[in-house]
């Protein structure tokens, strides 16, 4: 117990949280344990700590380069005898190394998972004394998220073959299918599972609908986070350089980053953003992992994340330092039927991803506090937070139930195969071309929508997708379908409650920055 706690203070801790702790005491006794826990939960104190309390040398298995080195350089400077072994050493750096080894000088050794499976690091440590392996972000065992790497696969021998080390996977979901593939994968069938909480109380999350994005993003660097360092996530590479040129000219230092341009190019945009502050950083899922810099103030999203998880670890890149931060999050129908398009795709490869967007359009079209509805997706029960957009300004719901009805029929009697747009025309009865080309103005519902606008009939689509009334197919064609739900709310045993329709303010205009 005293060691614990002179660990934790070598660490630079005052104390440890309840969950490293059951975490560590837990590979204390050798048993192996599945951390699940956000991006900024504290994992990395877990596997130190163990790792320097048990006897023998700590094996750390991370797949990013960047992150180990800054790690160990961090570990050293508290006195921690950590280093990293990969292909750049020196050979005489490399033998001080097993030398080092060898002799038990050694408290941390880091290496990714392509070194670790090297048949003569494999036997190499077969001779030396190890404390555990941890295994950090394991969820690249899986084939979906985008970040798989093979050599994962691998780590499943460590289990049979070190039978007495522990080892701990740690992971940034929750998600319970990807913890059991990890837990199979690694072979670790009699693990302590220990889950995170998802709750980060300083982001205030924003979901609004998009009109003008460019101005309503100006908008919010403006008013609400002038100065500030942030991050604007879009979903194309052209976007982001777009973007971020336009920011520029306005006078609002931008940096752009994706996975298109060099090595070179990428690392020195992120240098500038993580020893600059002020900076707005534009760029595509591709910065990701790992982002761990403590002044950055804000996520805006100007495009839909494709799933709860990953826009739950995006926003996690604000507010690391436990100071208020925001999460602005813009989308509208389209944007939906976008990411559908392209999820759909993607189900080539990987049969999940169209799950993992529909579960996010139930979290952003839910009713009542973004957090809750956040936090239920992950298993986590939650009051009202007080500070999302829908705590701080309630508005009144409206009952959409006979509209939605209106839809579905106009839906059924045109077979599905007209745009939302279209039919929205003839809702509102305007005599468009789009409405003349399918005889519109003949259908018994022309005209007969007008007691809600363009936008609310938007709002009312995006719902019954979100909540699986209706399918939209567009692989070759676009075609909706009317889901089995769909029939009870045409007959009025279901009823359709939708939150008022809100647009985020738009900058008037881009002069007025200047
Ligand atoms: P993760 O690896 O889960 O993303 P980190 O290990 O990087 O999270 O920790 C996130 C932040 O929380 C770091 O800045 C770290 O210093 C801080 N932290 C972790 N554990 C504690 C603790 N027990 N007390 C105070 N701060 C902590
Ligand atoms: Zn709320």
């Amino acid at each position: 117990m005293i060691q614990k706690n002179t660990i934790l203070s070598k660490l630079g801790y005052l104390q440890y949280r309840p969950l490293q702790e059951e975490a560590i005491d837990a590979l204390c006794l050798g048993q192996d344990v599945l951390l699940a826990a956000p991006t900024g939960g504290g994992k990395s104190l877990v596997y130190q700590s163990a790792g320097l309390i048990r006897e023998g040398v700590g094996i750390i298995i991370s797949p990013l380069i960047a992150l180990m080195s800054q790690q160990v350089e961090e570990l050293r400077e508290k006195g921690i005898n950590a280093h990293f072994l990969n292909a750049n050493l020196q050979p005489s750096e490399h033998d001080d190394l097993v030398w080092a080894l060898r002799n038990n000088h050694i408290d941390l050794l880091f290496l990714s998972p392509e070194k670790l499976v090297q048949p003569s690091v494999m036997s190499f440590l077969d001779s030396m004394s190890i404390s555990l392996f941890a295994i950090d972000e394991a969820h690249c065992i899986t084939q979906w998220g985008g970040s798989f790497r093979p050599e994962y696969g691998q780590l499943g021998q460590l289990r049979q073959r070190f039978p007495d080390v522990p080892i701990i996977a740690l992971t940034g979901t929750v998600d319970e299918t990807t913890i059991r593939v990890i837990q199979t994968s690694l072979e670790m069938t009699n693990s302590l599972v220990l889950k995170g909480s998802f709750d980060r109380k300083n982001i205030e999350i924003q979901i609004a609908q998009k009109r003008k994005s460019k101005l309503q993003v100006l908008y919010f660097l403006h008013n609400e986070m002038a100065g500030e360092s942030g991050i604007i996530y879009c979903r194309s590479r052209k976007k982001t350089e777009q973007l971020a040129n336009w920011l520029n000219q306005l006078g609002l230092p931008s940096l752009a980053y994706h996975a298109a341009m060099s090595d070179r190019d990428r690392q020195l945009s992120h240098k500038r953003f993580s020893t600059e502050k002020g900076l707005i950083m534009v760029a595509t899922t591709a910065y990701g992992m790992g982002i761990d810099i403590a002044y950055i103030r804000f996520v805006v999203h100007v495009d839909l994340p494709d799933s709860p998880e990953a826009y739950f670890q995006e926003i996690g890149r604000a507010g690391r330092d436990g100071k208020p931060a925001k999460a602005l999050l813009l989308y509208g129908l389209q944007d939906m039927l976008n990411a559908q398009q392209f999820s759909a795709f993607q189900d080539h490869e990987d049969g999940d991803k169209s799950a993992r967007l529909s579960a996010f359009f139930k979290v952003i079209e839910g009713r009542g506090c973004r957090r809750k509805n956040l936090l239920n997706h992950f298993g986590e029960a939650s009051d009202n937070c007080g500070h999302c957009d829908r705590c701080l300004h309630p508005s009144s719901e409206q009952n959409t139930t006979i509209a939605s009805q209106k839809l579905l029929s106009l839906i059924y009697h045109t077979k599905g195969i007209r745009p939302f747009s279209v039919l929205i025309q003839v809702l509102l009865g305007k005599r468009t071309k789009g409405v003349s080309a399918i005889q519109g103005e003949r259908l018994s519902l022309f005209g007969k929508g007008k007691e809600l606008n363009e936008a609310q009939w938007k709002a009312v689509i995006r719902h019954l997708i979100a909540f699986n009334y209706i399918e939209v197919h567009q692989a070759q064609v676009f075609c909706v379908h009317l889901k089995e739900k769909a029939r009870s709310v045409l007959k009025s045993q279901a009823q359709i409650l939708l939150a008022q329709e809100k647009y985020y303010p738009t900058l008037d205009s881009e002069e007025s920055i200047k």
